[in-house]
């Protein structure tokens, strides 16, 4: 029976480029999608750019953009990674497209027609300046457990800590460097906790539609307590204007918070779809062999299993059929961060001339069905690509076309002879096998499966040895079924691999002279048929191409490898960068404590600025976080480096005047220790560093 599958990735966030990450899925479900098609069912394999947001809405501030032409920039860029890595989306949307902005409105409305939607009033930090609700990320201040500085509203990156913005001490607005006052406003609450909402999910979550550990991991939530109640949270879907979203329907002001709209993408973006091919999407969505499945990372699984269904359900629309959950990509085992970057850039490899099946290939010799994370090492990317694909599956067709070519006119033999038969009925006998593997996602296996009969082959093969049987007199016929053999025997393992390396199977199929490579077609024969001349399918890695790929390019820098033990490099700069920075010596004449904080120690620095009018050192105000590490009076007398250009920056105990520098590991916790920086002897104050 034909299936009918609709199939999603998860909507990236249109606020950057893509990186490796999202790769990573797309190859895992163009792999699958390409996969169904081979059986002859129908996809509809669609995304969108999650456009809208807080987030968003300043960049495009910053850049001088209104979100609309940000969110368009940023777009007009996918294409170039979509189809340089051949994923075959049928449709890219948006979430700021019409369909999306009434499609949210008329799920909200039956929510709300259900008895789903409350509002209450909530307190939240206001930026007075910019007039506008800060989200947690742009609200910084000290971490109210550890002390540090600097850190988000919603987590502190020094000690780990996790917290409500309203809880930092000294909070500043990141936007506008104001200090947030508390505003109440009134938000909209979708009711998760709900019983209709908690009966529904514990059931539908359980019901063998997740993978086992995605499942295990959703159970906790609904642990009862000794009442017997399930502690889901109410979900805050609303935020306050100014904001780039949707507005909602009947009040003015306020919009849906963006995680309420980007799922809702998935649909907008197959109305679309559905609508250029005449569709009606609720008449598509009605049939019920429609089988609807998303692909996610595992760290949007609370959107995908309790959300997003949630919603679904009490809109009275379908709720998804499958939620396959994918680990994250690590490169030569860091884990990839978006502050640090992302290893490696899909645009970059694709512009030092990287073939991008290899990729494909080696990230799904990586995919399993399970939740488990997967790592890109470039030495083990060359060894897998050279030692399986050239190695062992390029190879049978380049040992054995030239004689068909030359000996026998292209054209191939009709039978291939007993020795040739036992060979093609073993490949022809996994068809089932492999497909089975490719339905469940066992991609690993699946290639593994592929590559052991590859080896089938090439142990024919050498067995063989059409070489040498082309040099005897009166062979013809043995060369002619051992090189057809091998022929069919490539079109078979090409068919096997069409799903992860789709370019190279239609240059196969170019050359064996054969229509689109169908999984059936694994049980037919070409017989004596003519193909066409063999041009070589595919190059080797050069490792230093790999090389290459992880050099910062001139442009965007992407992070560089952490050093051993170390934190990573930062951004690699120019001497003309360096050079803005003005460090001078500095002699600490006083030392002091400051009231009310644990962290900070006053300084004041004679940094040879010369006299004041009065006949008086011109001295320096500095705030430094170096409490924790030295008495205030081992400091006096001692000279350090200050950046003595630093813009004066204005904190709740008075304005400081630069910055101190000294020596700590990432890691404060796990490896204490401050290490002021001090000249060699006979610097004195005012000298550069340079
Ligand atoms: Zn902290």
């Amino acid at each position: 029976m034909t299936r009918k599958l609709f199939v999603t990735t998860a909507l990236p966030y249109a606020n950057a480029a893509f990186h490796i990450g999202h790769m990573m899925e797309y190859i895992q479900a163009d792999t699958w999608v390409r996969f169904q098609r081979m059986r002859g069912h129908e996809v509809q394999f669609v995304c969108a750019d999650d456009a809208h947001g807080a987030p968003i809405m300043i960049a495009a501030d910053k850049a001088g953009l209104s979100p609309q032409d940000f969110v368009a920039q940023i777009a007009a860029g996918r294409a170039r990674y979509l189809d340089g890595f051949h994923i075959g989306f049928d449709n890219w949307h948006s979430t700021d497209a019409p369909e999306n902005h009434e499609l949210a409105r008329r799920i909200y409305l039956a929510l709300r027609e259900n008895r789903l939607i409350e509002t209450r009033t909530i307190e939240q930090f206001f930026d007075p300046e910019k007039g506008m609700f800060l989200p947690d990320r742009f609200i910084k201040g000290e971490c109210p457990k550890c002390g540090s500085p600097d850190q988000y509203g919603d987590n502190c990156e020094v000690c780990g800590a996790v917290y409500a913005p309203t809880d930092l001490k000294n909070p500043y607005s990141a936007l506008s460097g104001a200090t947030p006052v508390l505003k109440s406003s009134e938000h909209f609450f979708f009711r998760l906790s709900d019983p209709r909402c908690v009966e529904f999910l514990e059931a539908w979550t359980q019901d063998g539609r997740l993978q086992p550990e995605v499942a295990n991991k959703v159970r906790e939530w609904f642990t009862r307590d000794d009442a017997g109640r399930v502690a889901l949270n109410d979900w805050d879907i609303s935020r306050d204007a100014p904001y780039f979203g949707i507005e909602i329907p009947g009040a003015p002001g306020k919009y849906f918070y963006v995680w309420l709209d980007a799922p809702v993408g998935y649909l907008a973006s197959l109305k679309n779809r559905l609508g250029q091919l005449g569709l009606d999407m609720d008449a598509y969505l009605a049939q019920p062999e429609v089988e609807q499945i998303h692909f996610i990372g595992k760290d949007i699984v609370t959107f995908h299993t309790l959300f997003w269904p949630a919603m679904l359900k009490f809109s009275g629309r379908k709720t998804p059929d499958r939620i396959y959950v994918h680990g994250h990509l690590t490169v030569s085992g860091a884990k990839m961060s978006k502050s640090r970057g992302t290893g490696i850039s899909p645009l970059r490899y694709l512009e030092l001339g990287l073939n991008a099946e290899w990729l494909r290939y080696y990230i799904a010799a990586k995919l399993n069905a399970r939740v488990e994370d997967l790592d890109f090492n470039p030495d083990d990317f060359a060894a897998r690509v050279n030692a399986d694909l050239v190695g062992k599956y390029i190879n049978i067709a380049s040992r054995a076309a030239g004689f068909i070519g030359k000996r026998f006119g292209g054209r191939l033999s009709a039978d291939v002879g007993v020795e040739g038969r036992i060979v093609l009925d073993a490949l022809r006998a996994h068809a089932e096998t492999i497909a089975t593997l490719y339905e469940e996602r066992e991609f690993g296996k699946a290639l593994r499966e592929v590559m052991l009969l590859a080896d089938k082959v090439n142990e024919y093969v050498d067995a063989h040895k059409p070489w040498e049987i082309a040099k005897q007199a009166g062979q013809d016929a043995a060369l002619h079924d051992v090189c057809s053999t091998c022929i069919e025997a490539f079109r078979l393992l090409t068919l096997y691999l069409k799903p992860v390396l789709p370019a190279l199977a239609a240059q196969v199929e170019g050359f064996l002279r054969i229509a689109p490579l169908q999984w059936a077609d694994a049980q037919r024969a070409m017989g004596a048929h003519t193909i066409g001349t063999y041009q070589h399918l595919m190059q080797r890695v050069d490792p230093k191409l790999l090389d290459a790929l992880f050099e910062p390019p001139a442009d965007a820098a992407p992070p560089p490898p952490a050093l051993p033990g170390g934190e990573a490099l930062a951004a690699e700069i120019g001497i003309a960068d360096f050079a803005k920075v003005d460090l001078r010596i500095a002699k600490i004449v006083a030392a002091e404590r400051v009231e009310g904080s644990v962290k900070l120690l006053r300084l004041t620095l004679d940094a040879g600025e010369g006299r004041d009018p009065e006949g008086r050192p011109r001295l320096r105000n500095v705030f430094s976080g170096i409490a924790g590490a030295f008495k205030p009076e081992d400091l006096v007398g001692r000279h350090t480096v200050l950046v003595a250009n630093l813009a004066p920056r204005k904190m709740k105990f008075g304005v400081s005047e630069g910055m101190v520098l000294a020596a700590s590991h990432a890691d404060e916790k796990a490896a204490p220790g401050l290490y002021l920086l001090e000249p060699g002897a006979g610097a004195v104050p005012g000298l550069r560093v340079r």
